[in-house]
């Protein structure tokens, strides 16, 4: 195995190969707190890639009730369970040795699936990526478990009332919005014995050749996020394949610019963010402090990797839940969750304008300014003083022309005493 940089653990860690990073990475965030599982994300995805005989099954986007939904059911439980019989008691963070953006979450001791999967050897010897492929039924609902909550520890159905405040419920569930990762480092690519995935050079989006593929579904196992899946009818795999027409501004529909994927630019909830991000030649970000995504992941620090501890090192970024228990949200996403959750909850200037960004547009927003607006509000907020003013932000597209305008303040809009459908 190949010694790769893994920023999100803050370390090196064995890969299968090289590293071989594109000039821009597919990137997006997700702001959980937003979201109401209206499903649209995960319709808008089907009705355009996977409405055909033998994908009945795929939701290449899904929306799953955490803690104990799942698609395919426990898909996060079983990989870290197995882990933990790889590596007992050894997946710990320290988050002490944290430094700048070179480890910004501080240092990961614990294994990787590719690390795991050289201490585990199963009929076929080693694997290159531990991982485990589900059965038919576990894949049978894309929301199984919708809006069950967590309630008193050992007593099921009895929800602790008293723990209705913030910080944390006592009585808790929240939604995950999910789809394919684009990892760095893809546990997909890793595990396919054909070198059927790769990643494409100019938005690293991973693809699976279907004319390599020869539907062994090493792909279904080896990628800890379980985004791979396969197709009985055409006996090869499929993946979420990032609308890549719309990212390369090749949709006639929307004006030919980059343009956001169809879950991206359907969200009713307004949480989603998609964009590029701009990358070094040794895979680290390039400074671009008005791109939003780099300003919410590297400079607010209020977005974070969904179970970086994988190691696949994925591109989808989430501001965790507020009302969640911080040992449920760390396991997820990382000792970043404390700061992230005090950031979002009492934002600064720029981070509440940049917040308001959130799918305003379905064109890509390469950066942004802000103009600055009047004080409209001021309160306290965990004992400080928190000050609210209706700034403009600008989203800019890849031509640094304005695509969205918007302010703080949602915009009044007076409509005029006779209008032809009043009662
Ligand atoms: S999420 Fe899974 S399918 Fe997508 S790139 Fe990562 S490992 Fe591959
Ligand atoms: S469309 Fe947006 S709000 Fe609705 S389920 Fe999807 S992510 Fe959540």
């Amino acid at each position: 195995m190949a010694q790769v940089y893994n920023w999100q653990l803050g370390r090196e860690m064995e890969y299968p190969y090289e590293g071989a990073y594109p000039q821009e990475q597919f990137a997006f965030v997700f702001n959980i707190n937003r979201c109401i599982a209206c499903q649209t994300c995960t319709m808008a995805c089907k009705s355009t890639w996977t409405f055909s005989k033998g994908q009945e099954f795929m939701w290449w986007n899904n929306v799953e009730s955490k803690p104990y939904g799942g698609y395919p059911q426990f898909w996060d439980m079983k990989l870290l369970q197995m882990i933990e019989q790889v590596n007992p008691g050894g997946q710990e963070w320290d988050a002490s040795k944290g430094n700048g953006t070179g480890k910004p979450y501080g240092v990961y001791g614990g294994m990787t699936i590719f690390e795991a999967a050289l201490k585990k050897y199963g009929p076929e010897g080693a694997q290159r990526a531990l991982g485990y492929l589900p059965p038919d039924e576990e894949w049978s609902a894309p929301n199984i478990y919708e809006d069950t909550p967590k309630g008193v520890k050992g007593e099921p159905n009895l929800l602790n009332r008293e723990g209705a405040s913030l910080p944390e419920h006592g009585t808790w569930f929240f939604y995950l919005q999910r789809l394919c990762n684009h990892c760095t480092y893809p546990g997909c690519v890793a595990a396919c014995p054909r070198k059927a995935i790769y990643k494409r050079p100019e938005d690293g989006i991973v693809l699976i050749d279907q004319s390599r593929c020869r539907g062994y579904r090493k792909c279904v196992e080896g990628c800890p996020y379980k985004k791979p899946m396969f197709r009985a009818t055409t006996r090869v795999s499929e993946k979420c394949i990032a609308c890549y027409p719309r990212i390369e501004g090749k949709d006639p529909l929307t004006g030919n610019v980059p343009t956001e994927t169809r879950c991206m630019a359907a969200c009713v909830g307004k949480i989603r963010l998609q964009g590029l991000v701009k990358l070094n030649p040794d895979g680290s970000w390039k400074e671009d402090r008005y791109n939003p995504l780099y300003y919410l992941v590297k400079v607010e620090k209020v977005a974070l990797p969904l179970y970086s501890v994988f190691g696949t090192q994925p591109n989808g970024y989430y501001i965790p839940p507020r009302w969640v228990p911080r040992a449920y949200l760390m396991q997820m996403f990382g000792p970043g969750v404390d700061e992230a959750i005090e950031k979002y909850t009492a934002p600064s200037r720029e981070l509440l304008a940049v917040l308001q960004l959130f799918r305003t547009t379905q064109k890509m927003i390469y950066s942004y300014k802000i103009e600055e607006g009047k004080k409209v509000y001021e309160t306290t907020i965990n004992g400080r003083k928190w000050e609210m003013y209706n700034d403009t932000v600008i989203g800019l597209g890849k031509n640094g022309k304005e695509v969205i305008r918007t302010t703080v303040e949602e915009p009044f809009y007076d409509r005029p005493n006779k209008h032809a459908n009043s009662i």
